[in-house]
């Protein structure tokens, strides 16, 4: 289906690259890169692919949607209605940040005219809450506002995402990406072919993700979709915690194969996927995809 966003004109499908690592090789599996992040410079990975449904289905509405002082969805939605002529509101987690300057995620947000209403921590975990989202709706600049969720994860998202599985059809046989809302895996391993399975890598601490990829699905296509399942146990103690030993596996995978390593979501999976490999929990012969998400 082509874009029906013209402003946008994204990279699809996005390359798909074999790299030499030794890691790897030398238990027989070979290692690929889908570069996601490629897909376009303001919307890369899978915001592109989680927003572009919205988009549609916003069809030109102003967009409402929520995020932390350092939202990578929140930068790209900014970017989409600077792009596409929309107006934007972010609803920010923290109140304590309304009176400070802008970090440089929202002060881009900002600089792409996104509307910034700043909200309490404990405001700010209802925010799944209908009637807390129809409240919050009159005080912001555009009570009409097409509202999308945290991290853009939403069932449009998830179909959204089913593209990135197709695109791999016949080229792996398993396929690794970090997650944080899961929107991206629920999509990812229903577009995949039977044979093929998808592994997430979760980067926040809780072990809740089970539960919503299995949700996400059930709104998305009605049920369980796909072969797939969570790789624990490589979120370095929680969301954008990033130890020395993480930062050091990235700044050398960027050494080696010449690519930006982002170190939220994609430098976790991919010392997951090193880790696994390394405990022989593939056998000779697959080949590992790995997403890659996004970019620093
Ligand atoms: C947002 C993001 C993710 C997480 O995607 P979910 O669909 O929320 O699981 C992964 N990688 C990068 C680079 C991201 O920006």
């Amino acid at each position: 289906m082509p874009s029906a966003l013209p402003g946008l004109r994204p990279q699809l499908p996005s390359p798909l690259t074999p790299v030499e690592d030794d890691r790897f090789g030398r238990h027989g599996v070979r290692l690929l890169l889908k570069r996601d992040d490629l897909i376009h410079p303001d919307l890369p990975g899978n915001k592109w692919r989680k927003l572009e449904p919205n988009l549609r289905a916003a069809a030109g509405r102003p967009l409402l949607t929520f995020g932390g002082a350092y939202s990578n969805h929140l930068r790209a939605t900014a970017a989409a209605g600077r792009l596409l002529g929309f107006p934007t509101v972010g609803v920010v987690r923290g109140d304590e940040l309304a009176g400070r300057p802008l970090n440089p995620s929202l002060a881009q947000c900002a600089a792409d005219g996104m509307h910034l209403r700043f909200v309490s921590r404990t405001d700010y975990r209802r925010r799944t809450d209908p009637d807390f989202v129809a409240g919050l709706l009159p005080g912001t600049p555009f009570p009409e506002a097409y509202v999308v969720p945290e991290g853009g994860s939403n069932a449009a998202a998830a179909r959204g995402c089913t593209a990135l599985g197709r695109e791999l059809h016949g080229a792996a046989d398993v396929v690794a990406v970090a997650c944080g809302t899961g929107g991206t895996l629920a999509g990812l391993a229903a577009g995949l072919a039977p044979e093929q399975r998808a592994l997430g890598v979760p980067v926040l601490a809780g072990g809740f993700l089970g539960a919503e990829v299995r949700a996400l699905q059930h709104s998305a296509f009605g049920g369980p979709a796909g072969d797939w399942a969570l790789a624990d146990g490589f979120h370095f103690g929680g969301y954008a915690r990033t130890p020395p030993e993480l930062v050091d596996f990235a700044a050398d995978f960027e050494g080696r194969h010449g690519m930006p390593v982002e170190r939220v979501y994609v430098a976790k999976m991919l010392y997951a996927l090193v880790a696994l490999v390394g405990d022989g929990a593939f056998p000779r012969g697959t080949r590992l995809v790995a997403v890659v998400t996004g970019r620093p």
